[in-house]
Order: C-alpha cells, then sequence, then structure tokens
C-alpha cells in the first residue's frame, strides 16, 4: 500500500567537507525533478548564522541578496530554487539562527515560557522544527530543506538537532537525509579519496544523523571500489551513492544528470511516493539551446562595484545567461569595476561591448564610476540595462548632463546636493532601523504606451520585486520629459517612477525594479531578453566592419 497523497514528506539536505559545494543547485535541481514527476514540492534553506535575515550584509559576505516576492530578504540559493526548480519561495523559505533566537526571545519576553528554563534544546529546536512544519500545507507533497553551512559547524548543531528529532517524529518513510560532500582528486597521489567524506558523515552519525542518500561532488567519475568504499563506511546503500561530477559547460546540466543516475527515483520510492513519469523534454532543449549558441556571442558590460565576488550578482549573471538562451547566442559577460572607470574612464573597459548592464548597489562607492559608463551608453548609443542603483546613475547622468543640473545626485551619496534628483521618500526619512526596511517586494507597474518597456513586456501592467530605500525625484519629472528622458514604468497608486528610457537612443531602458528576480532559464525576462537582442543588432555593424 502506498502512503496516502496527504502526507508531506521531508528531504533534508546537509553539506560536508567544504562550502560552496553547490548544495543550493543539487536541491533545486531534485527540486526541479519531483516537481517535474508530478508532486508539488516547496523549497526551504535555513541558514545558521546570527543576522535575522540576509538584508543587512554586504553581498562580499554571501553574495547576492535574493528578494522573495513577498518582500523577503534572502540567501541567493532561493534564487536557484525559484529558476531551477520553479518553486515560488515566500518569506518562510529561508530562516537564519538570527530570526529562530529573535522568535524565542520574543517569546521569553511575552512570559511564553514563565517558568522555564529557556534553552536551545527544546525550545531553539521546536522554533526550527516549527519552521520547517510551517511548509507542510494541504496541497504540499515534498518539502525539501537544505541546511546552510558543513558538518561540523558549531552554529550549525541546533539545526542538525531540529532535523534529527523531525525525520523521527514522521519516521524514516516520510522523511529522507541527503549528504551532500566532497571526494577530492589529489594529484600527487593520481587518485580520488573517500576519507573526508567518511569523516564527513562520521560528525552526522555522532548527532544521530545517518544520511539515506550520498552525493559525491567530483572532479572525476567513481569507480565501483570508491562506491562501495564509500557505501560501506558511511552506511548507505550502494546504489544511494550518487556521483554529481564538476559541469564544465552549465549548471542546468545538474538536473539531467541526477535524473540518469535514478537519484529522483531512489527518493520516491523511499518515500513510499509513485514513481510518476518523468518529462523533462523542454529542459533538455533549453540545455541543448544553451549549449550550441548559433548566434555567436555578445558581450556585455557589468560594471559594477562587488564584481571581484563571482556570486555577488548572481541573478543578474543567470538572467542574461536566460536572455542568451532566448537567443541562442552566448553572452559573455565582462566584469568592469566601477572604480576602475573611476581612474583610467570608460574607454579601456567599454570599448567593443554590445551592452552595459548597470546593477544594484548600495553606498558611494564607485558611483562615479558607474555614472560614467551610463554616459557612456547614452552618448554612443550603446545598449543599456540600468537597474536599481543603475537606474539612479542613469537619472543622475542625465540631469548633470543633459538638463545641465549641475551636481546633481542622490541624497544617498551627497545629502547636501542642490539637485537631489534621487532622494528618500518622506516614510523613509523617518525610518532609522536598518533591517527589513527598505521599499521590499513586489509592486506593480504601469507601462507606458511606445515605449521599449511596452514593446519588451508586451503588457500594460507587470509585477516587479524591489529592494531599495531612495527614488526618483517627481520634482524633476517635467525638466527632464522636455529634454527626452522618457518615463515609461511607474506605480499606478503611489506615482513613483519605476522605468525611464531615452528618446532616439536605440535601447537605453532602466528600471528601480530588479527585473533578474524573476526571470528563469525556460522563460527569460522580457526586459534581459529584449536587452541581448538590442546588444546583438549593436553588434551587427562592429561585424561588418571587422
Ligand atoms: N542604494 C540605492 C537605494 O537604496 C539602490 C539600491 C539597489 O540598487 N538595490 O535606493
Amino acid at each position: 500500500m502506498k502512503t496516502p497523497p496527504h502526507v508531506t514528506k521531508h528531504i533534508f539536505i546537509t553539506g560536508g567537507v567544504v562550502s560552496s559545494l553547490g548544495k543550493g543547485i543539487t536541491a533545486a535541481s531534485l527540486g526541479l525533478l519531483l516537481a517535474r514527476r508530478g508532486y508539488r514540492v516547496r523549497m526551504q534553506k535555513l541558514d545558521p548564522y546570527l543576522n535575522v535575515d540576509a538584508g543587512t550584509m554586504s553581498p562580499f559576505q554571501h553574495g547576492e541578496v535574493y528578494v522573495t516576492a513577498d518582500g523577503a530578504e534572502t540567501d541567493l540559493d532561493l534564487g536557484h530554487y525559484e529558476r531551477i526548480a520553479g518553486v515560488a519561495c515566500t518569506r518562510d523559505s529561508n530562516y537564519t539562527t538570527g530570526r529562530i533566537y529573535s522568535a524565542v526571545i520574543a517569546r521569553e519576553r511575552q512570559g511564553g515560557y514563565l517558568g522555564k528554563t529557556v534553552q536551545v534544546v527544546p525550545h531553539v529546536t521546536d522554533e526550527i522544527k516549527a519552521a520547517i512544519a510551517s511548509m507542510d500545507g494541504g496541497d504540499v507533497d515534498i518539502v525539501i530543506t537544505e541546511i546552510g553551512g558543513t558538518a561540523g559547524d558549531i552554529e550549525s548543531l541546533p539545526f542538525l538537532e531540529a532535523i534529527r528529532e523531525y525525520r523521527q517524529a514522521i519516521g524514516r518513510q516520510n522523511g529522507l537525509f541527503i549528504h551532500l560532500t566532497l571526494v577530492p582528486f589529489i594529484k600527487a597521489a593520481g587518485e580520488l579519496k573517500t576519507k573526508p567524506s567518511q569523516q564527513s558523515v562520521g560528525i552526522l552519525r555522532t548527532i544521530g544523523i545517518i544520511p539515506d542518500i550520498l552525493v559525491c561532488r567530483a572532479e572525476q567519475h567513481l569507480t565501483r571500489e570508491h562506491r562501495e568504499k564509500l557505501a560501506l563506511f558511511c552506511n548507505v546503500e550502494l546504489n544511494l551513492v550518487i556521483e554529481e561530477i564538476d559541469v564544465a559547460r552549465s549548471i542546468y546540466e545538474v538536473p539531467l544528470d541526477l535524473a540518469r543516475q535514478g537519484a529522483d527515483v531512489y527518493i520516491l520510492e523511499m518515500l513510499d511516493l509513485h514513481v510518476r513519469p518523468l518529462d523533462i523534454r523542454d529542459w533538455e532543449a533549453m540545455l541543448a539551446a544553451q549549449l550550441n549558441p548559433e548566434s555567436g556571442v555578445a558581450e556585455i558590460a557589468l560594471v559594477g562595484k562587488y564584481v571581484s565576488l563571482k556570486d555577488a550578482y548572481k541573478s543578474v549573471c543567470e538572467a542574461l545567461t536566460h536572455a542568451g538562451i532566448a537567443h541562442r547566442v552566448e553572452v559573455r559577460i565582462r566584469r568592469v569595476e566601477s572604480e576602475d572607470i573611476e581612474k583610467q574612464g570608460c574607454e579601456p573597459f567599454l570599448q567593443g561591448v554590445h551592452g552595459i548592464l548597470v546593477p544594484g548597489g548600495f553606498g558611494d562607492r564607485g558611483i562615479e564610476g558607474k555614472i560614467a559608463a551610463a554616459q557612456y551608453a547614452r552618448t554612443r548609443g550603446v545598449p543599456f540595462l540600468g537597474i536599481c542603483l543603475g537606474m539612479q546613475c542613469a537619472v543622475i547622468e542625465f540631469a548633470r548632463n543633459v538638463c545641465g543640473l549641475d551636481r546633481a545626485n542622490s541624497t544617498e551619496f551627497d545629502p547636501d546636493t542642490p539637485h537631489p534628483v534621487v532622494d528618500l521618500m518622506e516614510e523613509q526619512k523617518r525610518q532609522a532601523a536598518k533591517g527589513g526596511t527598505m521599499r521590499l517586494g513586489l509592486f506593480p507597474c504601469a507601462i507606458g504606451e511606445a515605449t521599449k518597456a511596452r514593446a519588451a513586456y508586451g503588457a500594460a501592467e507587470v509585477g516587479e520585486r524591489h529592494r531599495h530605500r531612495y527614488e526618483f525625484n517627481n520634482r524633476y519629472r517635467e525638466q527632464m520629459e522636455t529634454r527626452g528622458m522618457v518615463f515609461a514604468g511607474v506605480n499606478p497608486s503611489s506615482g513613483l517612477v519605476e522605468a525611464v528610457e531615452l528618446a532616439g537612443h536605440p535601447w537605453f531602458v532602466a528600471c528601480q525594479f530588479h527585473p533578474e528576480f524573476q526571470s528563469s532559464p525556460l522563460k527569460a525576462h522580457p526586459l534581459f531578453s529584449s536587452f541581448v537582442g538590442a546588444a546583438m543588432a549593436f553588434r551587427a555593424p562592429a561585424c561588418r566592419t571587422e
């Protein structure tokens, strides 16, 4: 007898040996496979740091801050869940130690534990279990919960204890442990080594977790001997030692790789769920398109201030890749540090690119370089996409150099500017606390007729995600409009400017929102797609002269 479908099953994914193994991509890839086998999947990340959410961390710490539709500032792995698994995330999809402790301490202050000593076990672990249970629901079949950090970290312990207890309560047929580990290749020995994985599983075992499935990241294929060794010492069945070979070409290969090894089938069987057919042909076609870019290369300059860290602009880079897939072109990203432009000018860094993208960011470092990049794009007709801070820089540039508003600026960078073309809204001026207080999440945007944005979206109203404090200052709207700035997107209720364009420019669109958070490999975001299309068109004359 199969389990009735209303029982929500849980999969817990832990990581071992080293960080950055790609737990998020593995979790998301499994999520995709299970969803494509007809199960309703939800995904969640538990992060063992003390920040209440990722919003107060610099991108240099953990990469970009991903924003959900309901306005949570979260770990970037949620981006993988939404893009790869196609699973919508909410505020409940990401809990941190800080958030868990805040709830426990607030309850203690309210007398919620009156008379008791409040402890990590059971009070903190109960709170973690409640966070996991918050993912359950009548219509949810499978919840995948990824535990951040690495087995052996002090910070992870309460989370590991909580998932141990959780599985104990729901039973083996309703809960699975997957451990993602590294099987390093040691050059001097010319061999793959299984010992770190054995030790990592050993750590989990001391706290009562025995992984059911081992997913092994490796540079080379595991031999039968490696698998036997891992199975024997890690206490897993031989066929449940799954390998995850480094994908040289695309992370979107990972789901297909896992499917080839039957990982999703084993999971369903262990969870006592029917193995329904897997239809993933669209994903295969998408991957084939990505790996065979018939239309050549489009080179896009990403002018940022955190470019040295690969993950800092994760969603932006992914969205560019998606647009490339849609156009069957390889989008090559030229990462440009905006401070370098400040020192040496645009030419050495932007020469020859087919499009310029200025992404979001905070603080005044590198701002003048971004403004110079916007000017370069405007005056030379290079396709330009400005996102959030990128739009603010484009507006400042236009105010200074087209409208003659000397020293125009955002009050974020120059509080005494005579022309605050970007400024705080009244409600933000009253806001002293930094955490979770920006304009966050999905807001509607009315798109003007006969604009580039309208052509891209093909819709008069869209919903896009936001994460910013400052806004275009509507006092300057008329003046800028007269000089050729097009106000293409406006919030229908507040009148806040959400997107601007330049009349007479081949493709210059800048938006206050973050379109990158709603792009996926199967459905490139319209603005990114249109931008890359414009970059391809821009590239053509250059190709002819070569
Ligand atoms: N720093 C700017 C603001 O707060 C832009 C934010 C962003 O780019 N996400 O408005």
